[in-house]
């Protein structure tokens, strides 16, 4: 695999891939989420791109830029494995140099449920995965469901912006107990962890009472008892797949979203009803 940091060299690399180009943008601390993406791009593209870039436009002054987990070599070795053929980690300096002042705007599904917490993220989100676009050039984006609102404002963002690329979403990779893989799930203390699983828990009481019938505030109202004591719950919703707009029943294709701290840690998780 060989390993990229500049633009530059990017554009000449990338202009003798063969092609399809699959490409998965990460921000590194690689589990088998990430690379349950790369994999997916491995079986159906010629060449597989990475990148790793920890984007300091998509975290707030407050949130864990700096102690964001990190491993470059653990990293590298993962993505050998499953067959990735190029991988770029631009510094902050290469993506954002001096002067630097663009940025892409999302709409209002930008502005619910994770953009309520994190009013600037997906602005930050937006404007790094457009110019890595911009460079990379992929036939398909690699993006996962576990960031079920990320995905539905990316695959906005291309069509609204041009991009040339066809999105694929990957189901959530979780671990043996029902919690969705993160590279967040590092800072969790041993209590935390077991009490993370009450959210996945809540989600799929929320999915199994609609698809029952219940009413939505029922639903919510039992998925939410199902939350462990830690649990400080930010939302539990029903949303439209592709607008994410609240619906007041579920009406495929739809997620069930939900957010929630355990300690200082903040996990969202989802179930996707495609019918
Ligand atoms: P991140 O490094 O957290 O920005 O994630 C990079 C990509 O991996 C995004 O498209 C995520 O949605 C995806 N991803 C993260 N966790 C998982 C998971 N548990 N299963 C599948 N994809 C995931």
């Amino acid at each position: 695999m060989e390993i990229i940091s500049e633009i530059a060299g990017m554009r000449r690399r990338i202009a003798a891939l063969p092609r399809p180009i699959g490409f998965v943008p990460t921000m590194g601390a690689l589990h088998a989420g990430h690379l349950a993406l790369a994999s997916a791009a491995r079986s159906a593209c010629a060449s597989v791109v990475v990148s790793l870039f920890v984007n300091p436009l998509q975290f707030a002054p407050h949130e864990d830029l700096a102690r964001y987990p990190r491993d470059l070599a653990g990293d590298c070795a993962k993505l050998e494995a499953v067959g990735t053929t190029l991988l770029f980690a631009p510094d902050a300096a290469q993506m954002y140099p001096p002067g630097f002042m663009t940025s892409v705007e999302v709409g209002a599904m930008g502005g619910r449920y994770e953009g309520v917490a994190r009013p600037t993220h997906f602005r930050g989100v937006a404007t790094v995965v457009a110019k890595l676009l911009a460079i990379v050039t992929p036939d398909r984006l690699y993006l996962g469901q576990k960031d079920a609102q990320q995905t539905a404002i990316l695959r906005r963002m291309v069509t609204d912006l041009g991009f040339a690329t066809q999105v694929e979403i990957v189901p959530t990779v979780r671990e043996a107990d029902g919690v969705a893989m993160s590279s967040r799930n590092v800072y969790l203390s041993a209590e935390e962890r077991r009490e993370a699983v009450s959210l996945h828990r809540a989600l799929v009481t929320l999915r199994d009472r609609l698809q029952e019938g219940a009413s939505k505030a029922e639903a919510i109202e039992e998925a939410s008892a199902k939350l462990g004591s830690l649990a400080r719950l930010e939302y539990l919703d029903v949303v439209d797949a592709q607008s994410f707009d609240a619906l007041d029943a579920l009406r495929p294709p739809a997620f069930v979203i939900g957010a929630a701290r355990f300690g200082q840690t903040r996990l969202l998780d989802n179930l996707w009803i495609q019918k």
